[in-house]
C-alpha cells in the first residue's frame, strides 16, 4: 500500500469547499464530535473523531466536543474522562471547554414551549403501545390519538405541569405535531419530551422531564452555530426532523451531512455489546487490549498516528462497508516500524553454551536501535558463554532448507558471532536441555575477517544479564469475520479462544528493565511489544501489538 498516493478529496471536503466558495455561514466552518457518555469510545468513533476534527483542521475551522448526555439512565462521569483522555491521546484539541447538551436544558424545554404556542406540539396521554398502534406503518397512515387536539392552552399547562413533576413516569410525552401520513416515519408525532424521575450526571435531580435525543440534538448543534453537522448514516431519515425543528424554530440553520459508519470485520462495536463482554468477564475491561476500544488500542501499543493513518486510508464513504481488521494492522505496523527500538526478547527459551568461549568473560556490543532510523543510535548489549535462544531456532534432525541451528550447522548471533554446532543433551522427558556450540572468534559482526559462512540470523539474550519477564500475546478477539452475522446465535458463541496467550517465562535484554509506558518495542523476529501499565519493576509485563506480519490470513486458510 502506498502511504503517499495522491490525496483526492472525499465528497465532505468537497461540501464545504463549495460552502467557502459562497461564503456560506461567511466562511466559518465549525464541526463537533458529539459522544454520548455511555461506554468507552471505540474505533468507529475514533474514525469520527478523524473526520469532524480533521475538516475543521483542514479548512481553518474549529471543533467542538459536546457530550450529548440527554439519557440520564446509562451515563457516567468515569465515560466523561475517558471520552476527553481519548481524544486527546489521538491528537485532537476541541474548541474550548467541553459542552454537554444537558447545558441546554433550559432552552430546549423554552423551544418546546414555543412549538407548543405555534400549536406545533401537544402533550399525549397515550401508554407508548397506544402511540404505536396509531402511527401506522411505512405503507399505512397514522392515525391521530385523542389528545391530538388539545388546546394550546390547555397543552402548556400539562407540559408545566409535567416538568413540576405532577405525574408520574411514563405518563405523559410531548409531541411533535407534524405529519401522521408522513412516508417517514420519523415525522409522525415524534416524541419531544418524556418523564424520567433518573438523576443526571450533571443536572442532579433538577429535571423530572427528558428531552428526547431528536429533539436535543439538532437543537444543540443549532445552539452552537455548528456549522456542518457530519453524522452516520442511521441518521439520515432523521434529517427532515432537525431541519423541521430548526425552521419552526427560526434557528440558527446547522446543515447535517451523513456519512458511512466505519464497520470492521473480526469485531463488534457497539458500545451495548461491548459492555457485555466487560460486564459478563469475557474481557479484563473496557481497555483490556483485545477490545477495540481507543482505550485498549492504546494499552495494547497502537501508536496514535496509525489509527489517524488508519481512518485516513479508509477514508469517507456515502454507503455502508465492511473494512478489513488486516487493514488497521498494517497501519499499525506501518507506523510502528519506524518508531520502534529494535530488542531482543527469548519468549521461548532453550539454554545454549559456547564451549570456547571463557567462562566470566563478558564483552559488550553494540548493536542499532533501529535501522530505520538513522537519529536513533545504538546500545550496547552484554554477550556472555550462557546464552538463551529460541526452542524453535533449534532442531536436531533439520531439513535442508533450515537456516537456523542444528548439530554440525553454522549460524550468526544478531550482532554478535558465527557459531557451529557441536551437539546437545535433552532432558528426562526428551526434551532438548541445551545445545553447545563454539564460536568463531574473528566472525564478529561488523569486523567479521573469519570467511565462515552463516545462512541465517538468531536473537538471543545473556543468560546472566537476562531479565525475566511476562509476555501477553493478544490475537484477534473474534474468531468469525462476522460475529454478529447470525440473528440466531449469541455473538459471544465466537469469541476466540486462543485470544490471549500468556508467557512468563520470557527472558529480554537488560535494556528493557528501563522500558516505559508509551514506548514501542519490536522483538526482532517476533512482533511488536509495549510494556502493559500493570507492569511494575520487579515484574515486567509486555503486551505483543500486532506481529511483524499478517499470519491470521495464512493461518486460517484465508486468501
Ligand atoms: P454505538 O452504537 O457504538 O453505541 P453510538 O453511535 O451510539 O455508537 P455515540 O456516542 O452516539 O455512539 O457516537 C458519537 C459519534 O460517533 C456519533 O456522531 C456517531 O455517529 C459516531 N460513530 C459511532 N460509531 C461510529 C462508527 N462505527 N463509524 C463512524 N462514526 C461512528
Ligand atoms: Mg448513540
Amino acid at each position: 500500500m502506498d502511504t503517499e498516493k495522491v490525496e483526492s478529496k472525499n465528497f465532505l471536503e468537497v461540501k464545504i469547499e463549495n460552502d467557502l466558495a459562497n461564503g456560506v455561514n461567511d466562511g466559518r466552518v465549525l464541526t463537533r464530535f458529539p459522544p454520548e457518555p455511555n461506554g468507552y469510545l471505540h474505533i468507529g468513533h475514533a474514525k469520527s473523531i478523524c473526520v469532524n476534527f480533521g475538516l475543521a483542521q483542514k479548512f481553518g475551522g474549529k471543533t467542538n466536543l459536546r457530550f450529548d448526555d440527554t439519557n440520564p439512565v446509562k451515563e457516567d462521569t468515569e465515560y466523561v474522562e475517558s471520552i476527553k483522555k481519548d481524544i486527546k491521546w489521538l491528537g485532537f484539541e476541541w474548541e474550548g471547554e467541553e459542552l454537554y447538551a444537558s447545558d441546554y436544558f433550559d432552552q430546549l424545554y423554552a423551544m418546546a414551549v414555543q412549538l407548543i404556542e405555534k400549536g406545533l406540539a401537544y402533550v399525549d396521554d397515550s401508554t407508548s403501545e397506544e402511540i404505536a398502534a396509531h402511527k401506522g406503518s411505512p405503507t399505512v397512515p397514522g392515525k391521530p390519538t385523542p389528545n391530538r387536539s388539545r388546546s394550546i392552552e390547555e397543552n402548556l399547562d400539562l407540559f408545566a405541569r409535567m416538568k413540576a413533576g405532577e405525574f408520574p413516569d411514563g405518563a405523559k410525552v410531548l409531541r411533535a405535531k407534524i405529519d401522521l401520513s408522513s412516508p417517514n416515519m420519523h415525522l409522525r408525532d415524534p416524541l419531544m419530551y418524556r418523564i424520567l424521575r433518573a438523576h443526571h450526571h450533571r443536572t442532579g435531580d433538577d429535571w423530572v422531564i427528558y428531552p428526547m435525543y431528536d429533539f436535543a440534538h439538532g437543537q444543540s448543534d443549532s445552539i452552537e452555530g455548528i456549522t456542518h453537522s457530519i453524522c452516520t448514516l442511521e441518521f439520515e431519515n432523521h434529517r427532515p426532523l432537525y431541519d423541521w425543528f430548526i425552521e419552526k424554530l427560526e434557528i440558527f440553520p446547522s446543515k447535517q451531512t451523513e456519512f458511512a459508519r466505519l464497520n470492521l470485520n473480526y469485531t463488534v462495536m457497539s458500545k451495548r455489546r461491548l459492555r457485555q463482554l466487560v460486564e459478563e468477564g469475557h474481557v479484563n475491561g473496557w481497555d483490556d487490549p483485545r477490545m477495540p476500544t481507543i482505550s485498549a488500542f492504546r494499552r495494547r501499543g497502537y501508536s496514535p498516528a496509525s489509527i489517524r493513518n488508519f481512518a485516513q486510508k479508509v477514508g469517507v464513504a456515502r454507503r455502508d462497508n465492511v473494512i478489513d481488521m488486516a487493514l488497521l494492522e498494517f497501519s499499525v505496523r506501518e507506523d510502528l516500524n519506524k518508531v520502534s527500538s529494535r530488542v531482543m526478547g527469548v519468549l521461548d527459551p532453550v539454554k545454549l553454551v559456547i564451549t570456547n568461549f571463557p567462562e566470566g568473560k563478558e564483552e559488550l556490543l553494540s548493536i542499532e536501535n533501529n535501522p530505520e532510523d538513522p537519529e536513533s543510535g545504538s546500545r550496547e548489549v552484554p554477550f556472555s558463554r550462557e546464552l538463551y535462544i529460541e526452542r524453535g531456532d533449534f532442531m536436531e534432525d533439520p531439513p535442508k532448507k533450515f537456516f537456523r541451528l542444528g548439530p554440525g550447522k553454522n549460524v550468526r548471533l544478531k550482532g554478535a558471532y558465527i557459531l557451529h554446532c557441536e551437539d546437545f543433551s535433552k532432558d528426562e522427558n526428551g526434551e532438548i536441555s541445551e545445545i553447545r556450540c563454539t564460536y568463531y572468534e574473528d566472525s564478529k559482526s561488523g569486523s567479521d575477517t573469519s570467511g565462515v559462512k552463516a545462512k541465517g540470523t538468531l536473537h538471543w539474550v545473556s543468560i546472566p544479564h537476562a531479565v525475566k519477564v511476562e509476555v501477553r500475546n493478544y490475537d484477534r478477539l473474534f474468531s468469525a469475520e462476522f460475529p454478529m452475522a447470525d440473528p440466531e446465535k449469541d455473538f459471544k458463541e465466537f469469541i476466540n479462544p486462543n485470544s490471549l496467550e500468556v508467557l512468563t517465562e520470557v527472558y529480554v535484554e537488560p535494556a528493557l528493565q528501563s522500558a516505559k509506558v508509551g514506548e514501542h518495542y519490536q522483538f526482532m523476529r517476533k512482533g511488536y511489544y509495549c510494556l502493559d501499565p500493570d507492569a511494575t519493576e520487579n515484574h515486567l509485563v509486555f503486551n505483543r501489538t500486532v506481529g511483524l506480519r499478517d499470519s491470521w490470513a495464512k493461518k486460517h486458510g484465508k486468501k
